[in-house]
């Protein structure tokens, strides 16, 4: 610092060069030191300690001015109550004509300065010889003094100023450092990214405040752990390997998406990047900053579900438009032999001489193919109502056993070439169902036991009863069913396409009615079977709430 010439005792009551005490900018820059009213601290103590020391003065003074009193940041050799409070009104200070006038102030002998009206500081503090210096911001504003008293009359010589000087210098280097961790420290604690500093043996040293807000946990749950202790298991290694790379490798910058725990155990998604510090004494690490993106991701993931949810849209709207499509082919198809005979023969009977008894056969080819139609017609109506609930079931109490028994009895007759076995377990007890349904599916399974055993054989119906169910089984040694239509078999007008089995009439109806109505009694519906050997169709009903 350059030293200014000091003012002498008359100049300093004229303030000149200086600012005055209530200069905003100069009262601005003191409260942006923060320093007013705050307790002693070695490091400066050090310096007025050091100062009296070296000038041989008992008094030394870091005196801070605003525009009512003077506040001693140190004091050494200051008498009581001053010392205590750190500090006096302005009728005690000289340090006040230092700032007003920005200028060294040096006073040999109070007392014998008549302009120097100082008393209360003579009387009270004992000022009789006073050296000051500016405490000087980089702006040029006067903060206050750094000062050396003595009780004794004395002169000051270029040596002590230049001595004050230095000591004027280093407190305000002190007061700059303050600001610059205060505004650091501000900084940091508004930032709302995690900073860590983790050093090379991989354990955090250092984390700032923001671990608080944006994780809600405590600064000692990071530091002296290791980098990854409150990190997804699942994301540990990755940021191990992330550390390692940045660190041989010198790499300046990486980055990587992680998984931190919030202190309510919930995971949020960090953006996590590293910089490679370790080399830099001051810092002698890497410095890994996190940024909370669980919301961006979040985001993310929506948009991806809501893909999906449109992709798989989509595809059940092409699976549906290809079974509308295919059912539509069937429907036009299973339609359309019996109209095709129809036609033909009432073609015939119009056209032709024919025959009584022509006629009356045709006729009768034409009532069966109506009669056929007619039960498409039903069996499809049947199915809609059922699927969409517009069907209301009599649940009475059913005794299954006599269901089967009626089935059996009125198809024995169908066949001459099929043994029907009746394998009942005399314990089944009567549960709620449709009567009337449960025939239904009796009859459908007993009816295509027969009609895919073309070759004859047994068809044994079972039941049974098991854990809250009533199993039924219908066994035949038929054509069975190849692996991959035994599941296909239950959609509409789904039929098995080998020639044996297009050569049994059918309408590919029967086993979805059975599945819909045995899934309307809560129960379940399948199929083992072999091809060439035979099936065994399986219904379950549950018989909890049996009567
Ligand atoms: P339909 O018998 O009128 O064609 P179903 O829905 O009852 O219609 O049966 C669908 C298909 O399942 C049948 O076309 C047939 O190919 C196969 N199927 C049903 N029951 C048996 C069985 N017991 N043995 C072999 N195949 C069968």
């Amino acid at each position: 610092m350059t030293q200014q010439a000091p003012c002498d005792v008359s100049s300093t009551i004229q303030p000149g060069q200086g600012q005055r005490l209530d200069d905003p900018d100069r009262l601005a820059a003191l409260y942006r030191f923060a320093v007013l009213d705050t307790p002693a601290e070695e490091v400066f103590d050090r310096l007025t300690r050091l100062a009296s020391r070296v000038l041989k003065a008992p008094v030394a003074l870091i005196s801070l001015l605003d525009h009512r009193r003077q506040f001693f940041k140190s004091s050494h050799g200051l008498g009581e109550p001053w010392a205590s409070l750190q500090a006096t009104p302005l009728s005690h200070s000289f340090c006040q004509y230092v700032v007003t006038s920005g200028r060294p102030l040096v006073v040999e002998d109070a007392r014998q300065d008549p302009l120097l009206r100082i008393r209360f500081a003579i009387e009270d503090i004992g000022v009789v010889a006073y050296a000051g210096t500016p405490l000087i911001t980089d702006e040029g504003l006067y903060l206050g003094s750094f000062c050396a008293i003595d009780s004794e009359p004395r002169t000051w010589t270029d040596e002590d100023l230049e001595v004050l000087n230095e000591f004027s210098a280093l407190a305000m280097k002190e007061l700059d450092l303050r600001l610059q961790e205060a505004r650091e420290r501000a900084i940091y604690s508004s930032i709302s990214d995690i900073v860590l500093l983790v050093g090379s043996d991989l354990n955090i040293q250092f984390v700032n405040q923001a671990v608080t807000s944006v994780l809600r946990r405590s600064i000692d749950d990071f530091v002296g752990h290791p980098a990854t202790v409150v990190v997804h298991p699942d994301d540990r290694s990755n940021m191990t390997e992330l550390f390692a790379i940045a660190m041989t490798a010198r790499m300046s910058d990486a980055s990587l998406e992680v998984r931190f725990q919030h202190g309510n155990g919930d995971w949020r998604w960090f953006d996590l990047s590293c910089t490679n510090r370790i080399h830099e004494p001051s810092i002698a690490a890497l410095v890994v900053t996190a940024r909370d993106i669980t919301e961006r991701k979040e985001a993310e993931q929506g948009v991806l579900t809501a893909l999906e949810q449109q992709l798989m849209a989509n595809s059940e709207l092409e699976h549906s438009n290809r079974a509308q499509r295919d059912f539509i082919s069937v429907v036009s198809h299973e339609f359309r032999t019996p109209l095709t005979s129809i036609q033909g023969f009432s073609e015939v009977i119009r056209d032709e001489e024919l025959e009584a008894e022509e006629i009356q056969d045709f006729a009768n080819e034409i009532y069966r193919s109506a009669e056929r139609l007619g039960r498409l017609i039903n069996d499809m109506l049947d199915l809609d109502r059922m699927q969409f609930g517009n069907v209301t079931f009599l649940q009475k109490s059913v005794q299954l056993n006599g269901v089967v028994q009626e089935v059996v009895r009125s198809l024995e007759r169908v066949s001459a070439d099929h043994i029907l076995v009746m394998n009942l377990d005399p314990t089944m007890p009567e549960f709620m169902a449709d009567r009337d349904r449960l025939i239904q599916v009796v009859t459908n399974l007993v009816r295509n036991a027969i009609n895919y055993s073309p070759g004859g054989g047994q068809v044994i119906v079972s039941t049974i009863r098991e854990n809250g169910y009533a199993h039924l089984t219908v066994q035949d040694e038929g054509l069975g069913i190849p692996e991959e239509a035994l599941e296909t078999i239950f959609d509409r007008f789904t039929r098995v396409r080998t020639k044996e089995h297009k050569s049994v009439k059918g309408t590919g109806l029967g086993l979805p009615i059975t599945r819909q109505i045995v899934d309307l009694h809560g129960g379940d519906v399948w199929v083992e079977s072999t091809l060439g050997v035979g099936s065994t169709f399986h219904v379950r009903l549950p018989i909890a709430s049996s009567a």
